[in-house]
């Protein structure tokens, strides 16, 4: 089924200081290479906080583990006067490859809009890391039945910006607010209908390349339980696991989809 390498992203969101992120960390891999996990085949990444990021790039470059790493938010700025503020330049001096922007905790606690998630894609992609814009709708959206057009607004709101080969290379997270961390799942269908929507309209704007490119994420209460019949859908490429991915057993779980 997979024309692109699945991705099994963990946001730690603000959960796990630096020593209980290495403890999480190790014991997530070494609960996978026990398994015989086939990293080259199913890419794994955790979002652990920006504290955490030193001690987990001594760890992974030290004991050579194959996950990726990254940030949940940085600076739409490259540096200066900007306080409490995180630059792109510093996670990608700390080996991270991704970095998450406009996740929905972002837009609502942080009242960040497309503009704001607009000019920090940028800003990663200046320092040469990946995006992963979140996208999705709310309740009262979803309510309202105007979901997919609310969430394809999203997504051009960005991509209007960029071009095919860049659009090609960018993970895009479909979070249905109200799935969020609240046990509430979409199903798979729903999932499904909305990474369609967004590719075709990747398609529509942007072309084959980057709509075949493109891998679109599902995130909103994934657990080992029900990943497997929400990776099973054709334009599902991975999931964004917040809560279920502080367990490593758990995780390791989810990453083990296909088992
Ligand atoms: C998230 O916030 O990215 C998320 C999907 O959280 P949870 O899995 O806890 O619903």
């Amino acid at each position: 089924k997979f024309l692109r390498r699945p991705l099994i992203a963990g946001n730690w969101k603000m959960n796990m200081d630096h020593r209980q992120g290495i403890t999480l960390l190790q014991k997530t891999v070494w609960t996978l290479q026990d398994a015989n996990f086939t990293f080259d085949r199913v890419e794994v990444a955790v979002f652990p906080p920006f504290t955490d990021l030193r001690g987990v790039q001594t760890l992974v470059a030290g004991d050579d583990l194959p996950v990726a790493y990254g940030g949940q938010d940085l600076s739409p700025a490259d540096e200066g006067a900007y306080t409490g503020d995180i630059s792109g330049a510093f996670l990608k001096a700390l080996g991270c490859e991704f970095v998450l922007v406009g996740h929905s905790e972002r837009r609502t606690l942080h009242g960040e809009g497309d503009d704001v998630a607009l000019a920090k894609v940028q800003a990663a992609l200046r320092h040469g890391l990946v995006p992963v814009l979140c996208v999705g709708e709310s309740l009262e959206v979803r309510q309202a039945g105007t979901h997919v057009a609310h969430t394809l607004g999203q997504l051009s709101a960005v991509i209007g910006q960029l071009d095919a080969a860049t659009v090609a290379n960018l993970v895009v997270a479909y979070e249905p607010v109200w799935a969020i961390g609240t046990g509430e799942v979409a199903g798979p269908a729903d999932a499904q209908e909305m990474c369609a929507a967004l590719r075709e309209a990747v398609r529509a704007s942007h072309g084959d390349e980057a709509a075949e490119g493109l891998r679109l994420l599902y995130g909103g209460s994934v657990k080992a339980a029900n990943v497997a019949a929400i990776m099973a859908e054709v334009d599902v490429d991975g999931v964004l696991v917040g809560g279920a991915s502080l367990d490593a057993g758990e995780f390791a779980n989810i990453a083990r989809f296909e088992q």
